[in-house]
């Protein structure tokens, strides 16, 4: 079996000992199976991403002891793949603008009902305000969403009915938690082109990913990518969700905990072996 995996860290931070196990990690199974390494870069939020911390990234791994092959891909570099890609959702009906700010939707989201989720991968989930809007009226700071209700009705045509759950590899996906616990997601965010989801269901099948090592917190997101997947005509990687790295308190770490830094530990004399051991690798 092929086994080609990526780390995709955005530079927007210092990487963190979560990052450092997230990154060993793909790397080891990768080599444990004979296969590829690669790196992305998650760049698609060009008012957050600065060139200094994706250099310190490339430092950071390299002093860890990992690889890649160049040229490393880069998110700033390819808005026209997920412009295509929006186009298809956009033809399949499934995509709205949105006008309204955070205040507006928290407003508009009101007393929820007992017992049903409030925030999702995005945070808070979006009520539908602007759900029967046209494209042809949006103005350029909209937000695009995606119609989650329709989405779910044609992915069911085009993928589940075909492939059943297969299609979906080891991630099966669950209706309900998209419906109620995810929403209609952002697929263009304001001045960007782009939005997380979109951009990375783009960049793993043209980076022929066949496996995915990622953190549990991205379980919920992993919904969003193989749906999207199936909307797309893409194949869906296998995907591993791995325990988090956590502090002293159990909070997950965080790109503000600069105290739990690769490089302030590199800075201290701590050893790439290490960290490995800090990590339980
Ligand atoms: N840029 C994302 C992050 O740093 C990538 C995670 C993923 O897609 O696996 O959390």
């Amino acid at each position: 079996m092929r086994f080609i995996t990526r780390f995709a860290p955005s530079p927007t931070g210092l990487l963190h000992l979560g990052h450092a196990y997230s990154a060993l990690l793909a790397h080891d199974q990768a080599q444990a199976a004979g296969g590829e390494f690669h790196l992305r870069i998650e760049d698609v939020d060009q008012s957050r991403s600065r060139l200094h911390w994706e250099n310190q990234i490339y430092d950071d791994l390299h002093w860890l002891g990992l690889t890649w092959p160049q040229p490393v891909m880069r998110q700033s570099d390819r808005i026209q793949k997920y412009r295509r890609a929006l186009e298809t959702l956009i033809d399949l009906k499934l995509v709205y603008p949105c006008q309204c700010k955070r205040a507006d939707i928290e407003a508009a989201a009101g007393a929820p009902q007992e017992g049903a989720p409030q925030f999702g991968p995005d945070g808070r989930i979006y009520p539908g305000t602007c759900r029967q809007r046209l494209l042809q009226d949006s103005a350029s700071e909209d937000v695009l969403r995606l119609n989650m209700e329709k989405a779910l009705e044609a992915s069911e045509l085009r993928t589940f009915r075909e492939t059943g759950a297969k299609h979906a590899g080891t991630h099966s996906l669950c209706a309900d938690t998209l419906l109620n616990a995810v929403g209609d997601i952002i697929l263009v965010r304001r001045n960007m082109g782009s939005s997380y989801h979109l951009s990375v269901v783009v960049d793993d099948a043209d980076q022929d990913i066949t496996h995915v090592v990622r953190g549990e917190d991205l379980f919920d997101a992993t919904q969003i990518h193989v749906l999207l997947q199936g909307l797309l005509g893409l194949p869906t990687p296998v995907y591993h969700h791995h325990r988090l790295i956590r502090d002293e308190a159990g909070k997950r770490l965080a790109k503000r905990d600069d105290a739990r830094a690769i490089s302030l530990y590199r800075d201290q004399g701590i050893t790439p072996a290490e960290i490995r051991t800090m990590v339980g690798l």
